[in-house]
């Protein structure tokens, strides 16, 4: 696996021409990451619908193209999902581009991001490719925690 083969058109296509890359007018909640190790810096958004599905995700930021194409697949990933399936599959990313897990079926589910497995193979892209997904997951689990989250308007 040479360090070229994880920027498949995919990936380059993402980061070339996102389509989740705006920013929300009305979110139901915002996070900030950050990845220092390269210098990557993200605002995930969300905005849930009344029956508590993700309605939209989008991303603002800056950071390599890595950190932007998979903010962008995250974005498409988790639309329709809760915010407690939206967690399971930060999980289940995060556990593929660390390697450990490797199965093509499980990974289906991350649709587009599933291309980002290979990055296991590359430890210095790691925090780059799950900087959105740690912050999407971080945001759904500081609202579980406040009570936030479970909260209608
Ligand atoms: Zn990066």
């Amino acid at each position: 696996m040479g360090m070229t083969d994880l920027y498949t058109p995919v990936l380059l296509d993402h980061n070339a021409n996102p389509d989740y890359k705006y920013t929300i007018e009305n979110p139901t909640c915002s996070h900030d990451g950050v990845n220092p190790t390269c210098g990557d810096e993200l605002t995930i958004q969300v905005r849930l619908a009344d029956d508590g599905t993700i309605a939209e995700a989008a991303f603002t930021g800056h950071g390599c193209a890595v950190s932007q194409a998979s903010a962008d697949m995250m974005a498409d990933a988790v639309i329709g999902m809760t915010p407690e399936e939206a967690r399971k599959a930060c999980q289940l990313f995060k556990r593929m581009v660390r390697g450990e897990e490797k199965d093509q079926d499980a990974l289906e589910e991350l649709g587009d991001a599933a291309c980002l497995k290979d990055v296991s193979h590359m430890p210095s892209r790691v925090k780059c490719a799950e900087l959105a997904w740690h912050t999407l997951d971080e945001m759904f689990g500081d609202e579980a925690a406040s009570g936030k989250a479970t909260t209608t308007e």
